[in-house]
């Protein structure tokens, strides 16, 4: 098999790679502005914690000739091509043909591929579409990447340029979530393959609410800076910010060696900020806390319509704890007040606290109010929370667009029980 040290002019030596990289975004729900290509951007991401650049971003048409255009155009200046798009089982999915056109090679039928699908399909008891056997034609010469999560397995190939040298190709479907999972699966230990070093990366994510993304940059010391190793990233979806250190080195060890004194530096200059790690979720942390410290909690919300209650559910289906592991402590349950109905709208949110603490015999009750003026003249809500021994409250600004204020409430308000009992605990 062809090796990829190729990619790389003789004498570089470290991580500092010269291969440059392009994404390539394909479907007309793209190009159309139907929707937004948010793969390009993951990606790059990605390829930035791995140390390679990215020259270009092309967003092309479910169509031969213009998908022919953009790849051949990428394997000439780019050494690394990343493609989403355009792998399933429709006649507008064209990539494979579009990558057989573009190395000159026949489609050809791989009957691994097409048994794995035929079985995803039996697990759901369905029998598979005649259409997907097109998912399991691949150019001759390529590589199937798999797909544990769906049907569309991905390319891996060699592209040719006009002088001889190579550029590699990796094809993935466009549903970010597949593609995500066949990145971390097998993409990103082919392109460390590629470096010119033996190596490996690890990663950790820590998870933080209650502050800002610069206000968070600003409490560390440098670390989120170009060039610094291990790399810190940061991203910020719906309030929830994640730091993501990515460490290089000889072998897993090394790494974890690498990120343990990262991860307690962040830890210690953001404290409680820091709930959880890699995929967990304010709600999955504070239903913990609860669990950890024997509290239950009950919700009677109004704002935020059933957000609170329907995060706290999930959070505990996710860690399966219901029934017999209530006396360890949990979510009981949650009520929706409807603002304009009369029932409850008078009340303040420590009487809606009090109020689902009594109705679901729990030791802590948590009530969201109903939006009113705050005194700066924008629309706020009150949080509160009640208990045996005392009750809390605090006022929560409603910023930006409705949606996002709303999910960003939602979570104030569940963040602020697992803040609640873990100063609690520590005070104990
Ligand atoms: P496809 O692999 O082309 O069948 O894409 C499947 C679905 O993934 C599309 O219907 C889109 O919803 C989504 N998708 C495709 N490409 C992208 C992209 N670049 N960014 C975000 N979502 C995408
Ligand atoms: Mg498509």
């Amino acid at each position: 098999m062809l090796t990829a040290t190729w990619l790389f002019s003789a004498g570089l030596g470290g991580y500092d790679s010269i291969m440059q990289a392009e994404v390539i975004a394909i479907g007309d729900e793209l190009t159309s502005g139907q929707r937004l290509d948010t793969n390009s951007q993951w990606i790059s991401r990605e390829l930035a914690l791995l140390g390679i650049p990215v020259s270009f971003h092309t967003t092309v048409s479910d169509t031969l000739s213009a998908g022919i255009e953009a790849f051949r155009a990428a394997i000439d200046r780019a050494d690394v091509v990343i493609a989403t798009g355009g792998l399933g089982p429709t006649a507008d999915d064209l990539t494979r043909d579009v990558l057989a056109k573009v190395a000159d090679v026949p489609l050809q039928l791989i009957p691994d591929v097409v048994a794995n699908i035929e079985a995803r399909f039996a697990s759901r008891g369905v029998s598979m579409p005649k259409s997907n056997t097109r998912q399991a034609m691949l150019p001759e010469g390529s590589v199937c990447i798999p797909n544990p999560t769906g049907t569309a397995p991905g390319i891996d190939m060699l592209g040719e340029r006009s002088d001889g040298s190579l550029s590699h190709i990796f094809c993935l479907p466009g549903v970010p979530s597949e593609m995500h999972c066949m990145w971390r699966e097998t993409v990103v230990t082919a392109l460390l393959a590629m470096q010119p070093e033996e190596g490996t990366i690890r990663f950790r994510s820590l998870k933080c609410f209650g502050a800002g993304e610069s206000a968070i940059e600003s409490m560390l010391p440098d670390l989120i800076q170009r060039g610094r190793e291990p790399v810190v990233g940061i991203t910020a979806h719906e309030a929830t910010i994640t730091l993501r250190i990515a460490a290089r080195g000889v072998n897993s060890q090394a790494c974890e060696s690498a990120i343990a004194p990262v991860e307690a530096t962040i830890r210690k200059c953001l404290g409680m900020i820091v709930f959880g790690s890699e995929q967990e979720e304010v709600e999955d942390a504070t239903v913990k806390a609860l669990r950890d410290s024997g509290h239950t909690l009950a919700v009677v919300e109004g704002t935020t319509a059933g957000r609170v209650t329907s995060l706290c559910a999930q959070a505990m289906a996710r860690q399966q704890c219901h029934g017999e592991g209530m006396e360890r402590g949990g979510f009981r349950g949650g009520r929706v007040i409807v603002p304009d109905s009369g029932i409850g709208g008078g009340q303040s949110a420590v009487q809606l606290a009090d109020q689902a603490r009594s109705e679901w015999h729990a030791s802590l009750g948590l009530g969201v109010g109903v939006e009113r003026q705050a005194v700066d003249g924008r629309t706020a809500i009150d949080i509160a929370i009640s208990s045996e021994q005392d009750s809390v409250s605090f006022e929560h600004v409603l910023g930006g667009g409705r949606e996002l204020a709303l999910s960003r409430a939602s979570k104030t308000a569940v963040d602020s029980i697992r803040r609640y009992v873990l100063e609690r605990m520590v005070e104990k």
